[in-house]
């Protein structure tokens, strides 16, 4: 896996880009994308001390979670179906695909019989590619007037995935969208508390999502594999 070599490198690009947009590192959160592998190997990961994780799929979370719950923050990062929530809830400290009001409704139902807050970021689906969940820009703000009426949601920021395209011209764009949707949905007051965090940035783009605001970026191949 080449852990140390891989995080040390992306570490010294994270710094970069931080260097050339003003930011300091500290504002940059590294998620882990374990998605790819196994659970020795996520304890691996967790035990070298990256300890935000991600998952995409509830099966994974399952079998992982009870293994390793006691280490690192989990966030979940994959599409979540209305009908796995209940068996989901309680396994992930942040999801970052709240992307449609009944999943909403059913986690602040499910929430509140357990007594949890359950913290997400709200996807946005900007490049409107057909393959890719989340909200459509203009239905925004119209959900966020929702969800705050859901008290076991607290929203924390916005999530969205550029195209795994290769021109920086057609990605910037994207990731600066999302930040200037969240400076709306805080100037608007609209949530009654302000939003900070942008989970936006992968493998492919992270160091232009950086540029752009980004506070939590999410890694599978370039740390495990090295190369995108
Ligand atoms: C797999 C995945 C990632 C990580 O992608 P890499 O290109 O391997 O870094 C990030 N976010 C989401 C939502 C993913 O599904």
């Amino acid at each position: 896996m080449q852990l140390k070599e891989n995080v040390l490198n992306v570490k010294e690009r994270i710094r970069f880009a931080c260097e050339r947009s003003g930011r300091d590192p500290k504002e940059i959160q590294l998620i882990a994308v374990t998605k790819y592998l196994d659970i020795d190997q996520t304890k691996q990961v967790l035990d070298f001390g990256l300890d935000h994780i991600a998952e995409n799929k509830v099966q994974q979370v399952l079998k992982k979670y009870e293994v390793l719950k006691d280490q690192g923050t989990w966030h979940f990062i994959g599409h979540l179906q209305t009908n796995k929530v209940k068996q989901l809830l309680g396994k992930f400290d942040y999801l970052h695909s709240l992307d449609r009001f009944s999943l909403a409704q059913e986690i602040n139902k499910r929430a509140k019989l357990q007594n949890l807050k359950v913290q997400a970021f709200i996807q946005v689906n900007i490049s409107g590619e057909t393959t890719k969940s989340g909200l459509a820009p203009e239905e925004l703000l119209e959900f966020v007037e929702k969800v705050r009426l859901l008290d076991s949601i607290r929203i924390v920021g916005l999530m969205t995935m550029a195209p795994f395209v290769e021109e920086k011209e057609v990605i910037r764009p994207i990731f600066r969208r999302l930040r200037e949707l969240r400076d709306e949905i805080n100037d608007n007051g609209i949530l009654g508390y302000t939003i900070h965090e942008l989970s936006m940035g992968m493998s492919n783009d992270f160091e232009v999502a950086i540029e752009e605001g980004a506070t939590f970026i999410r890694l599978g191949t370039v740390l495990f594999k090295g190369k995108v």
